[in-house]
C-alpha cells in the first residue's frame, strides 16, 4: 500500500499535480476479505470489485468496517438490483436502459448511487465503454437521473496503448467538465498509473500493485 501511495506521490509531482487530487481505489477482486480487512487497517476505505456476486459475499463478511464498495466490473442488466442497492459507486455506465435502471433501484434510504460514464478508447467492438462520440449524450442523461450522480468518466486503456490516448480521454473529460460539474476521471491501474496520473486521472484502480498477483481463471472473466 505504502510503495503504491510513493508512486502516485511521484507520478503526481513529476506533472506539477497536487498527489491529494488522485484517489486510491484498491481493486480487491478474487482476493480474500481478510486482505481487504488488512488493507483498512492501513487506512485504506475504497475497494473496487469486478463480480456483483463476489462482491457481496466480500461486504457480508466486512461488514462490521466503514468501507466505500465500487463496482468496476461489466454490469449486466439482471444484476442492475443488487449494485443500486449495495455499491456507492458504478464505475460502468455504457448504456442509458443500464443508468435507468439503476436509478429506479437505488433505494430511497440511501444516498444516490455515484457513478461514471465508462469511455471506449480503444475502439475495440469486444471491449465495453461507450465510444467517444457518445459520450456527451450519455452523460446528460444521466445526469438528469433522480437517484444516480454523475460523478465523471472511467476507462480502461488496452495494455500498450499511447499515452495519446490517454490525454485524448483527458481532454474529453476536461470539456464535458466544464458542463457537467463533475469532479472524477477513473483511469490508471498498477501497470500504467503514472501515464494515467499524467493525463489527468483523479482516481486510479489498484489491484496487483496491492494485493499482489491474482490466480488466473477469473481474470479471464
Ligand atoms: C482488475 C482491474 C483493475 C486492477 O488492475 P491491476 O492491473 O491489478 O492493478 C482496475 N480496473 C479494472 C476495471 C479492473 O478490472
Amino acid at each position: 500500500m505504502q510503495a503504491v501511495k510513493s508512486r502516485i506521490d511521484a507520478a503526481s509531482r513529476a506533472c506539477g499535480r497536487d498527489p491529494r487530487t488522485v484517489r486510491l481505489l484498491a481493486v480487491s477482486k478474487t482476493h480474500a476479505p481478510e486482505r481487504v480487512r488488512e488493507a483498512c487497517a492501513a487506512g485504506q476505505r475504497a475497494f473496487g470489485e469486478n463480480y456483483v456476486q463476489e462482491a457481496l459475499d466480500k461486504m457480508a463478511a466486512l461488514a462490521d468496517l466503514p468501507l466505500e464498495w465500487h463496482l468496476v466490473g461489466p454490469l449486466q442488466s439482471n444484476k442492475t438490483r443488487a449494485a443500486a442497492e449495495r455499491f456507492d459507486w458504478v464505475h460502468t455506465i455504457d448504456r442509458e436502459k443500464v443508468a435507468r435502471r439503476l436509478s429506479e433501484q437505488r433505494p430511497a434510504d440511501l444516498a444516490p448511487l455515484q457513478v461514471l460514464v465508462q469511455v471506449n478508447v480503444s475502439g475495440e467492438a469486444s471491449k465495453s465503454g461507450v465510444a467517444p462520440a457518445g459520450v456527451a449524450a450519455l452523460a446528460r442523461a444521466v445526469s438528469s437521473m433522480p437517484r444516480l450522480r454523475l460523478r465523471g468518466l472511467m476507462a480502461i486503456p488496452e495494455p500498450g496503448a499511447p499515452a495519446e490516448r490517454y490525454h485524448e480521454l483527458g481532454a474529453l473529460y476536461e470539456r464535458l467538465r466544464a458542463e457537467l460539474d463533475f469532479d472524477t476521471l477513473s483511469l490508471g491501474m498498477s501497470d500504467d498509473m503514472e501515464t494515467a496520473i499524467a493525463a489527468g486521472s483523479t482516481m486510479v484502480r489498484i489491484g496487483t500493485a496491492i494485493f499482489g498477483e491474482r490466480a488466473k481463471v477469473r481474470d479471464a472473466a
